[in-house]
């Protein structure tokens, strides 16, 4: 193993300082390479710590150049099928809020994230599952006045992800880890010396 510089240590630590266990998305069928990737790259930028996706029709995408490297630094975790990933998710604390546009779908700046908060996205073409609806705890929306009735998904995930990076910045959490030292460690060590 190659010893790691300081500059480079001292840098994986600032971003790892930053990671947010808390929050998360979960991917349903969103399938297509450069979407997937443009996701993970902002869960990234986010300070997301791992994502999650079910992918119950085709395989899990692979990354393309959009990516750019992001998916080294946040955690892909793939589930068997949606019921599965969802009581995972739910027996960890996290309320689930599905992109979802419904009757009593709510703005999509209402929720609080600095609770553990996980956002799932829908599929290109079909959009959040049925099953995914009656799933989560809440159904969240961007207001759009335009012709076209929906944003790209990968569009969608930053707006939305930028919503709890702004609340948790303002309370603080991109101050100092609060990651749990055994999770910490055990990542700065992967992040390392991959
Ligand atoms: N035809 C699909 C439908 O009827 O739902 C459109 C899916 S849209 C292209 C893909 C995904 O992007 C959605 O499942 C959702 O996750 C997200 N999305 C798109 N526009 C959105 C909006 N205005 N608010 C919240 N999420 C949105």
């Amino acid at each position: 193993t190659k010893p790691v510089l300081p500059r480079r240590y001292h840098r994986l630590r600032e971003v790892l300082n930053r990671r947010q266990k808390d929050l998360t998305v979960l991917l349903e069928d969103v399938h297509k390479p450069h979407n997937f990737s443009a996701i993970i790259r902002t869960c990234d930028a986010v300070g997301v710590f791992a994502a999650h996706g079910v992918y119950q029709h085709g395989d899990v995408p692979a990354f393309s150049e959009t990516a750019k490297g992001s998916q080294k630094w946040v955690n892909i975790q793939t589930h068997s099928d949606l019921k599965t990933a969802v009581n995972d998710l739910k027996n960890q604390g996290f309320t689930l809020y599905a992109t979802h546009l419904s009757e009593n779908a709510i703005d999509y700046r209402t929720p609080d994230y600095t609770q553990p908060s996980c956002i799932l996205f829908g599929a290109e073409k079909w959009g959040v599952s049925e099953e995914a609806v009656n799933l989560v705890d809440y159904n969240i929306y961007i207001p759009m006045f335009g012709m076209v009735e929906s944003l790209n998904v990968s569009v969608a995930a930053a707006v939305i992800l930028f919503e709890a990076q702004r609340q948790r910045l303002a309370a603080g959490y991109y101050e100092q880890s609060r990651l749990d030292p055994e999770t910490y460690h055990r990542t700065l060590f992967r992040w390392a010396y991959p």
